[in-house]
C-alpha cells in the first residue's frame, strides 16, 4: 500500500519482493532498523555501494556497516573469534556492531570497507529488515539514511526529508525503538568500544569477563568519531542551566509543564527513553523554527554515555 508520500511503502509481501527486486538490480532502499533507519544496498556490488556514498555525500574513507541475517552468513567474509561468539550469543540480533578482520575470500566490496583490512558487521533485529536479509543472497551495506553529517533518521518520513524522491523505495517500519546508532566494538584485538550505544561497555565486560577500553581513551579509529558527525543544523549547547528566552531547551523529567520551548526527552528521566527521543526532538525543534538548542546536563552513566557522545558531536565538542 502506498502512503501519501509516493516512495514510502507499508510493508507486506508485495513490498518485500519489490524491495528485493530493487536491491537485486543494484539499487538502494531506505529500511527500518531498531537503532535508526538505514540506506541499504548489495554489499558485494561496488556499483550498488557507490550509490550509497553518492547519495549521502559520504567521504570515501568512512566505511559502512555490513548487515547480515545470521551467523552462518559471515564465515566467508570475516575471521570469527571467541569474543564474537560470546557477544553474538548474548546480544544478537541487536544494536551492536563488531569490527573484525576481513577474510582472504571476503566478498564485500572494498569500497564499502574503505579499503581497510577490517569490516564492521551487524545483525539488525527489526523484523522487516530481517525478512529482507533472509531473502537476499548477499549482505546489505547500510549506513544511517541521512545526508552525511546530518542527524540519523528514526522514521520513514525522516528518510524522505533527507532524500525526497532520490530513492525509489522507503519501507515504513514505524519509529525506531532504540533511536540512536549501534554500539561499535572493535574485536580485532583486545576489545575496544569505538562508538557507545545502548549496549554499554559494562554490559560487554560482563559477557567477556574482561575490562575493555572505550573511545575516550582512543585516537580516531572509527570515522564516526569525527567532529560534527550528528548535527541538527542549528547551534547546540550542552550542560546548560540557564535557559535563554529564544532557544529550545531539552531536559529530563517533568519539571516544566506546557511550555512551548521546553522539550523533555523522558518524563521519567529514563535514559533509554531519552536516547530514543533525542533525534526526533532535534528534528521537531528545527521544524518549529528555533535557531538554537540548549541541553541540560545528561548523567554520564549507562545509556547517558551514548547520549553525551551524540550531543557533544551535535555541539561540535570533542
Ligand atoms: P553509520 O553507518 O553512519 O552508522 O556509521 C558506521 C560507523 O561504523 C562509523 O562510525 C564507521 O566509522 C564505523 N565503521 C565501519 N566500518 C569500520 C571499520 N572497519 N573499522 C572501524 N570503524 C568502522
Ligand atoms: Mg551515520
Amino acid at each position: 500500500m502506498k502512503n501519501s508520500y509516493s516512495n514510502i511503502f507499508t510493508f507486506n509481501k508485495k513490498i518485500l519482493s519489490k524491495t528485493i527486486k530493487v536491491l537485486n538490480k543494484g539499487g538502494v532502499a531506505g529500511l527500518p532498523t531498531e537503532t535508526v533507519y538505514g540506506l541499504a544496498a548489495n554489499a558485494y556490488s561496488k556499483l550498488a555501494v557507490g550509490k550509497i556514498f553518492k547519495l549521502k555525500g559520504r567521504p570515501k574513507l568512512n566505511p559502512l556497516i555490513i548487515h547480515y541475517y545470521n551467523f552462518h552468513q559471515i564465515f566467508e567474509d570475516v575471521e570469527i573469534n571467541s569474543n564474537l561468539k560470546k557477544l553474538y550469543k548474548k546480544f544478537c540480533p541487536g544494536p551492536i556492531t563488531f569490527v573484525l578482520k576481513k577474510n582472504k575470500n571476503c566478498k564485500i566490496s572494498s569500497l564499502a570497507s574503505a579499503k581497510l583490512k577490517t569490516i564492521a558487521i551487524r545483525f539488525p533485529k527489526h523484523r522487516i529488515t530481517r525478512s529482507i536479509l533472509k531473502n537476499t543472497k548477499y549482505p546489505l551495506a547500510m549506513p544511517s539514511a541521512n545526508i552525511s553529517s546530518h542527524i540519523s533518521p528514526v522514521s520513514a518520513k525522516d528518510v524522505y526529508e533527507e532524500f525526497k524522491k532520490k530513492i525509489k523505495i522507503i519501507v515504513d517500519g514505524g519509529q525506531s525503538v532504540i533511536g540512536i546508532e549501534s554500539t561499535v566494538v572493535d574485536l580485532t584485538n583486545n576489545p575496544k568500544i569505538l562508538r557507545p550505544g545502548i549496549i554499554s561497555s559494562s554490559d560487554i565486560e560482563k559477557v567477556l569477563k574482561l575490562k575493555i577500553k572505550n573511545s575516550k581513551s582512543l585516537k580516531i579509529k572509527s570515522p564516526g568519531m569525527f567532529k560534527k558527525h550528528y548535527s541538527p543544523g542549528i547551534p547546540v549547547f550542552i550542560n546548560q542551566k540557564k535557559i535563554d528566552k529564544n532557544s529550545a531547551f531539552i531536559y529530563l523529567g517533568n519539571r516544566y509543564k506546557n511550555n512551548k520551548n521546553k522539550f523533555s526527552l523522558s518524563k521519567k528521566s529514563n535514559l533509554n527513553e531519552a536516547a530514543s527521543n533525542l533525534y526526533k526532538t532535534f528534528r521537531l525543534i528545527k521544524k518549529k523554527g528555533f535557531k538554537k538548542i540548549q541541553i541540560t546536563r545528561i548523567p554520564f552513566k549507562g545509556t547517558g554515555i551514548a547520549i553525551n557522545d551524540r550531543i557533544k558531536r551535535a555541539a561540535k565538542i570533542k
